[in-house]
C-alpha cells in the first residue's frame, strides 16, 4: 500500500504569463475568439502534462479559466444578473468578460478578496433562487485531459456552501432554500460527471474554516445527504484550506469519500482534530502537508515526522494523499527564471512546479521509510544549513509576547501642542500622497533602471517634478503638502528595496484577479533599516515651500502582508522587525525637520484572520508593529495614517488603538457604508473622509463636495476632519488633478465659512 499525492489546484498565468498575453490580446482586439480558444487550450494542455510529468496522480481539473474559477461556476449555474441581456444556453464568451470586466454599456460585477489571499473572486449575484446548468465545463474539462494526455483527471469546483457563502444579494432568510435548489444542480452536474466515469470530484468548501453557526452546520450536512443520495456512485472529497477546519466532528462524518485538510496553515489544530477524534475508517485523508501559499521548501524531515502522526491516525497509507495545503494558485510558477537570485535562496525557494516535486518526493521519502542518511533528505537539510551559513538570519529573542509603547502624551494632551505648532485652519485640506506618474516619470524611473541616466541625472529629474508639483500644490491653496512620490514604482517594492532582508524577482508572478498579477517581494532574512530612505526627496520639497510637507511612509503591516514572509519566524516578529526599521526612517525624517509623517497601512485590515476568535491577537499585534514605528516622535510631531476603504465597522477600535494624530480613509465609492460606521462609533482623533472619488477623469464640482463635506460633519466633529481627495491620484493626468483639487480646497473654505 502507498501514499497517494494529489494537488488541489495549478496557477493559471504561465511561467512567462502566457495566459495574461492571450487574454489581453483578445481584449484589445488582436486577436479573434477562435485564436483565443486555441492559445487557451495549449496552455491548459501543457499545465496538465506538466503535473503529469511530475508524477501528481490526482491530477485537477477544471481549475483553468478564462478569469476566474467563481465566475466560472456562477455562469455554469445561470447566475447572470439581468442587466447583462443573457437568453439562456450556453453564456457567450461576450457575456463572460462583460461579467468579468464591464463594458461600455453595463457595469462589471463586483470582485473581492478570496478569503485571506491576495486573489479576487468576482462575486456571484444571485437574483433568482433557481438556478439552472446551462453547460457542464467540468465535463469538458475532464474529457479533454483523458483524451488529449490520458489523465484520469479530478475535476475541482467550489461546493455549494461556500458558494453561496461568496455571493451576494439575496435574502439572508433565503439561503437555507437556495441551498436547496443549489443542491439539486450540484447533483446533476455530478450525475453527468459519474456517467462519463469520473471516479472522484474535489468539492472545495473553504467556507468550512472559517467561524460557522451551529445551524449551517446542519444545512451541510443535509446538502451532502442529498448529494451521496442523488450521485452515491461518485466520489468525492470535501476539500478545506487556509485554516483549520470548524466542527471538525460534524464535518468529519458527512458522507462523502474523502476531506482534505490543511496541516499548513491550521496551528496544528487539524492534526490535533484527528489525533483527538479519530479520523473515519472508510474516508480518505487529504494531507495538505506542502505549503500551497508561501514559497519556501519544505523541511522535509519535519514533513516526515508530521506525516508520520497522520499515519498513526489513518493507518491505511492508500487512503492518504499527500497534497499541498491549497490550490498551487496563489504561488509563482517556477523559481527556475530567476537567475539573478542568490543561489542559497534559490535553492530554498519553491513555487508550484517545484512543490508539485516536493509532493513527489515525499512520497518516495515515506516509501522507503527514510532513513536518516538517505541522500534526498540529507540535500534537504543541507539547502537549510546553507540558508543559515549566509548570517541573513540571526537568532532572534521571542518576542511573541510585547509590551505596549505609546506615545508620551495621550492624544487629547498632545493635540493641543500640535494645534500651537502647526497653525492649521480648521477643516485643513491635504492629499494622500502620490501625484499623477505621467508617462514622463514612468519613463525616467525605467531609464534610471535600465542604467540610462546616472545618479544624479535622476535625482534632478525626480526634484524637478518635485518642484513643479510643490507650485501646483502651493497655487491650488491646500494646507498640508506632499513630495509627490515620484521616485516609486510600488508602495511596498520601493522600501523593499532600500531595507534589507527583501529579494525581488523577475517573473515570480501571482494572479490577483483577472490578467493581473502582482510580483511580491521575498522577505528572507532579518529586516534592517540600512539608511534613510525618504529624506532627500522630502526634504527637498520642504526646503520648496513654507506650507509644512507630510513625509510619505509604508506601514510594516502592509509591508509584510504584501510580501511572501519567512515562514522561520512567526509572521509577528517579522512585522515587529519591519515597525524598527520604519522607526528609524521616521526618526531620521523627524531629525531632518519633517514633522508630519504619514504611515500608510492600506493593508491592515486584509491580514485579519478568517476565524473570528483569531482577530484579536491579529489586531493586537499589527497595532503593536504600527506604534512601535511611530510611537517614539515628539508631541508636536504629527503621525498621520491612511487605509483604502474596507468594512472599518468591526475594527474600528483598533483603527483608534493606532493612535495616530490623523487618519484618512478611502471613501468616495461606499460614502453611506462609511458614514454609518462612525455614525455608530465615536472617533476622537483627526480623520479625513476621501471627499472625491479619483477613479474617474470627471472633476467633481465645489458644490458636490461641500455635500460630502457637509454629511461627514454631520457625523464627525468639525474640529476634527480633514479635507482630503481619496487615494490614487497618481492614477490620474495632471490637469484633472488639479482642477479637481482647486474645487476641493474652494469647497473646503466654503465649508469652514459655515463651521
Ligand atoms: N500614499 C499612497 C498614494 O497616495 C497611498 C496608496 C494607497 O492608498 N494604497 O499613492
Ligand atoms: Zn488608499
Amino acid at each position: 500500500m502507498m501514499l497517494r499525492t494529489s494537488l488541489l489546484g495549478y496557477p493559471r498565468i504561465g511561467e512567462k504569463r502566457e495566459w495574461k498575453k492571450a487574454l489581453e490580446s483578445h481584449w484589445a482586439g488582436d486577436t479573434s475568439s477562435e485564436e483565443l480558444h486555441a492559445e487557451m487550450k495549449r496552455i491548459r494542455l501543457s499545465h496538465l502534462q506538466k503535473q503529469k510529468d511530475a508524477g501528481v496522480e490526482w491530477i485537477p481539473v477544471g481549475d483553468f479559466t478564462y478569469y476566474d474559477h467563481i465566475l466560472d461556476t456562477a455562469t455554469m449555474f445561470g447566475f447572470i444578473p439581468e442587466r447583462f441581456d443573457y437568453e439562456g444556453g450556453q453564456v457567450p464568451l461576450d457575456t463572460y468578460f462583460a461579467m468579468a470586466r464591464g463594458n461600455k454599456e453595463i457595469h462589471a460585477a463586483e470582485m473581492t478578496k478570496w478569503y485571506n489571499t491576495n486573489y479576487h473572486y468576482i462575486v456571484p449575484e444571485i437574483e433568482n433562487t433557481t438556478p439552472s446548468l446551462t453547460e457542464n465545463y467540468l465535463l469538458n474539462a475532464y474529457k479533454e485531459a483523458k483524451e488529449e494526455l490520458d489523465i484520469e483527471g479530478k475535476p475541482v469546483i467550489i461546493g455549494p456552501y461556500s458558494f453561496l457563502k461568496l455571493a451576494k444579494h439575496y435574502k439572508h432568510s433565503d439561503f437555507p432554500e437556495l441551498l436547496e435548489n443549489l443542491t439539486k444542480v450540484y447533483s446533476q452536474l455530478f450525475t453527468e460527471l459519474a456517467d462519463e466515469g469520473v471516479q472522484w470530484v474535489q468539492v472545495d468548501e473553504p467556507s468550512l474554516v472559517t467561524t460557522i453557526p451551529e445551524e449551517d452546520i446542519t444545512l451541510v450536512s443535509k446538502t451532502y445527504e442529498t448529494l451521496n443520495k442523488e450521485v452515491p456512485q461518485l466520489n468525492l472529497l470535501l476539500q478545506t484550506y487556509f485554516d483549520a477546519v470548524s466542527h471538525y466532528e460534524k464535518v468529519s462524518q458527512l458522507p462523502v469519500a474523502g476531506l482534505g485538510l490543511d496541516f499548513v496553515h491550521d496551528e496544528g489544530k487539524n492534526l490535533h482534530a484527528i489525533q483527538s477524534q479519530g479520523f473515519p475508517k472508510d474516508k480518505v485523508l487529504g494531507a495538505g502537508i506542502i505549503d500551497g501559499r508561501n514559497i519556501w521548501k519544505a523541511k522535509m524531515k519535519d514533513k516526515l515526522v508530521l506525516l508520520k502522526e497522520i499515519q498513526k491516525v489513518v493507518e491505511n497509507d492508500d487512503q492518504i494523499w499527500l497534497q499541498p495545503s491549497a490550490s498551487l494558485l496563489h504561488t509563482p510558477v517556477t523559481v527556475k527564471n530567476e537567475p539573478d537570485l542568490d543561489e542559497t535562496l534559490i535553492q530554498a525557494l519553491s513555487f508550484a512546479d517545484e512543490k508539485m516535486i516536493e509532493i513527489s518526493t515525499l512520497q518516495k521519502l515515506a516509501a522507503n521509510e527514510a532513513s536518516a542518511d538517505s541522500i534526498e533528505l540529507q540535500e534537504n537539510e543541507q539547502i537549510f544549513a546553507d540558508l543559515k551559513a549566509k548570517g541573513w538570519r540571526q537568532e532572534e529573542p521571542d518576542r511573541t509576547a510585547f509590551k505596549e509603547v505609546s506615545r508620551t502624551l495621550p492624544y487629547e494632551e498632545r493635540r493641543k501642542e500640535q494645534l500651537e505648532k502647526w497653525q492649521l485652519p480648521t477643516l485643513p485640506t491635504t492629499t494622500i500622497g502620490s501625484f499623477p506618474q505621467t508617462r514622463d516619470v514612468r519613463r525616467l524611473r525605467a531609464r534610471f533602471k535600465k542604467g540610462e541616466l546616472s545618479n544624479l541625472e535622476y535625482q534632478a529629474a525626480i526634484k524637478s517634478h518635485i518642484e513643479t508639483w510643490i507650485k501646483h500644490q502651493e497655487e491650488i491653496g491646500l494646507d498640508v503638502l506632499v513630495h509627490g512620490e515620484f521616485e516609486r514604482n510600488d508602495m511596498v517594492e520601493f522600501f523593499g528595496e532600500r531595507l534589507d532582508g527583501f529579494a525581488f524577482t523577475k517573473n515570480a508572478w501571482v494572479q490577483s484577479y483577472g490578467s493581473r498579477g502582482v510580483k511580491p517581494p521575498i522577505i528572507y532574512g532579518d529586516v534592517r533599516f540600512k539608511a534613510p530612505m525618504t529624506v532627500e526627496e522630502t526634504l527637498y520639497a520642504q526646503s520648496l515651500t513654507d506650507k509644512p510637507v507630510k513625509g510619505m511612509l509604508t506601514g510594516p503591516v502592509t509591508i509584510l502582508n504584501w510580501s511572501f514572509e519567512r515562514d522561520d519566524l512567526p509572521k509577528q516578529q517579522v512585522a515587529f522587525q519591519i515597525a524598527e526599521a520604519i522607526k528609524e526612517e521616521v526618526s531620521a525624517l523627524e531629525d531632518a525637520g519633517i514633522e508630519m509623517i504619514q504611515i500608510d497601512e492600506p493593508a491592515l485590515r486584509e491580514g485579519l484572520p478568517l476565524k473570528r476568535e483569531d482577530w484579536q491577537t491579529y489586531l493586537d499585534w499589527a497595532v503593536h508593529a504600527f506604534r512601535l514605528s511611530s510611537s517614539h516622535v515628539k508631541n508636536t510631531t504629527q503621525i498621520h495614517t491612511h487605509m483604502c476603504y474596507s468594512e472599518f465597522q468591526d475594527i474600528i477600535s483598533a483603527i483608534s488603538a493606532l493612535d495616530a494624530d490623523v487618519i484618512s480613509i478611502e471613501t468616495s465609492r461606499s460614502q453611506g457604508d462609511i458614514l454609518e460606521t462612525f455614525e455608530d462609533n465615536v472617533y476622537d482623533k483627526g480623520i479625513g473622509l476621501g471627499v472625491y472619488d479619483i477613479h474617474s477623469p470627471r472633476v467633481p464640482s465645489e458644490d458636490e463636495m461641500l455635500h460630502v463635506i457637509d454629511r461627514a460633519l454631520s457625523v464627525l466633529p468639525a474640529d476634527l476632519f480633514w479635507v482630503n481627495p481619496d487615494c490614487g491620484l497618481k492614477t490620474r493626468n495632471e490637469e484633472e488633478t488639479i482642477a479637481a483639487l482647486k474645487e476641493m480646497v474652494s469647497a473646503a473654505q466654503k465649508a469652514r465659512n459655515k463651521v
